[in-house]
């Protein structure tokens, strides 16, 4: 352990160096939290895509469930473009709609559920009768059971089964409100037979294959069957895309551990989540789902109404701020935007809000655990001077607690390294863990722990490098990652400096494999610059 002496600043007597070189405008403060905006309608042109990646935005959202493929052909050609401008790494994840049921056409549109009213629901996907109502789900009507609940419109609306007929449903409206033509149904509780992935979805995953999408989410997810056919099917096709699996039914949460164990990264999505269980539990579900990511090392995104006020105004609720910083608290590696960028009136300051509060929640976050680790310091170099201890602090008091289960891909040589590096780097308050990473994982390790130290992840595979803008506290930076550890110290010593991120005599700690055949990263190296 590393003596402290007067003539070697350590850190009980040397303030973190990050706030010197943050100073400045928020926008170039490094922000750990990655930020996932949905492309749409109010963001699409390649101006503002740009602004929102100057803004702070890592990955882009394109949502299937609305728009043809050549739309979002061009959302990602735009997005690659100012990718390339920048050059900056942007991920993007495509989003499909998966067995999401929605209503057919409503006479005139839309129809008024009055409390108390009574509707059937028919088959077939058009009615003229206002009491009747259609989905895009031909075996609704033998699925469902009396008692049953359909919610309607985001789960604003509420009916109860109280009859069943061979072609019909008849239900009692509890929760009244406005429906309208198209708009989503969710039946809490009910197990569908309704295929994982529609015809539509295999379409769009075959697209975002062909397209080179970094990430492809499922929404409505059941089962760990249901996620590895889609890896599958992107495997087949040549696609490098991580598969992110939606958590908003019932079921998921029943089978949340062996989802979670294959998926590549977790989706909270609360947008369904809220309406297919009890919207009062949401809080705490959020939390047990991304404590099980934390124990399977998975990146995982908190999304949906994360600022939904900001549609249309230009600040946000109290209860939005509060809710986007809690998600970070939590463990949240990415936060997401959807409405707020895709239709909204200020897609920009949506970003430029999430990004503020995600930098003022970490700040408090990493100097509160590194008061832990100072407090332990002291109390330790009290029994180191009263004789009763040697050890003075553990640095891994920096660090959330290490994974249960190995991550698929990652070597337990590479988990003890990375650990081991950083703990070194919390040691030596270093200013950068660089990670040279083929495929992601050891990005993904490091990430995971939630180091305050910020990661740079080195990678020459640009799928790898967009990959990387997802997760928490890594900075992707192209550079051959199989080239020698002294051109790659270079390398990441002339950025760090470039970047403002390095000054002459900054240690930085470098994760990388050498030499014979372990499959894993088996060196940790200091490095002053
Ligand atoms: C959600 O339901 O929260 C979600 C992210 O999915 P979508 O926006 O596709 O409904």
């Amino acid at each position: 352990m590393t003596p402290i002496t007067p003539d070697r600043p350590s850190i009980l007597t040397r303030q973190p160096r990050e706030n010197e070189r943050s100073a400045g405008s928020p926008l170039n403060q490094l922000v750990r939290t990655k930020i996932i905006a949905t492309v749409g309608p109010a963001c699409r042109d390649e101006a503002t895509l740009r602004s929102l990646v100057e803004a702070g935005v890592a990955v882009f959202r394109l949502n299937m469930a609305h728009g043809s493929i050549p739309e979002h052909q061009e959302s990602l050609d735009c997005i690659r473009r100012v990718s390339a401008i920048l050059d900056r790494p942007v991920g993007v994840l495509t989003d499909l709609a998966g067995p999401k049921i929605r209503l057919g056409e409503l006479p005139g549109g839309a129809v008024e559920c009055v409390a108390g009213a009574e509707f059937r629901f028919i088959r077939g996907s058009e009615t003229q009768k206002s009491d009747e109502l259609v989905t895009t789900y031909a075996p609704l009507i033998d699925e469902i059971a009396v008692g049953d609940s359909v919610m309607l419109a985001d789960g604003t609306i509420s009916l109860v089964v109280e009859e069943r007929g061979p072609d019909w449903a008849r239900c009692r409206v509890v929760q009244p409100g406005l429906v309208r033509s198209r708009q989503g149904v969710n039946l809490p509780g009910v197990k569908l037979s309704v295929p994982a992935i529609s015809q539509a979805d295999w379409q769009h995953a075959e697209w975002a294959a062909s397209a080179g999408a970094d990430f492809v989410s499922l929404s409505f997810v059941r089962s760990a069957v249901e996620v590895n056919l889609l890896k599958e099917l992107l495997r087949t096709r040549g696609s490098q895309a991580r598969v992110v699996a939606k958590i908003e039914k019932r079921e998921a949460l029943d089978n949340l551990e062996s989802i979670v164990e294959v998926a590549d990264a977790v989706m909270v999505a609360r947008g369904d989540l809220g309406v297919e269980i009890d919207v009062a539990s949401m809080p705490i579900v959020q939390k047990q789902i991304i404590r099980v990511c934390q124990r399977y090392q998975k990146p995982v995104i908190v999304a949906t109404q994360m600022l939904d006020s900001m549609q249309h105004s230009r600040r946000p609720t109290r209860a939005e701020t509060t809710d986007v910083a809690n998600a970070i608290l939590d463990g949240a590696d990415a936060c997401m935007l959807s409405g707020e960028t895709a239709i909204g009136e200020h897609p920009r300051l949506a970003v430029e809000m999430m990004r503020r509060i995600a930098s003022a929640t970490e700040q408090h976050y990493l100097a509160d655990r590194r008061q832990g680790l100072l407090a332990d310091r002291r109390q330790g170099l009290h029994d180191h001077l009263s004789g009763t201890r040697s050890v003075v602090g553990d640095p891994a008091q920096e660090f959330l607690p290490a994974p249960e289960f190995l991550m698929q891909g990652l070597h337990p040589i590479t988990q003890a390294v990375v650990d081991g590096a950083s703990r070194i780097a919390a040691e030596l308050d270093a200013k950068l863990v660089v990670v040279a990473s083929k495929s992601g994982v050891t990005a993904i390790a490091r990430s995971k722990r939630r180091g305050a130290v910020p990661t740079v992840g080195v990678s020459d595979n640009v799928a790898t490098l967009r990959q990387m803008s997802l997760y928490w506290g890594v900075t992707p930076l192209a550079a051959d990652a199989g080239s020698d550890v002294n051109a790659l110290l270079e390398h990441v010593t002339a950025w760090g400096l470039r970047e403002g991120r390095l000054i002459r005599g900054d240690r930085i700690l470098l994760v990388a494999g050498i030499g014979f055949g372990t499959g894993g990263h088996n060196m940790a190296l200091v490095h002053e610059v």
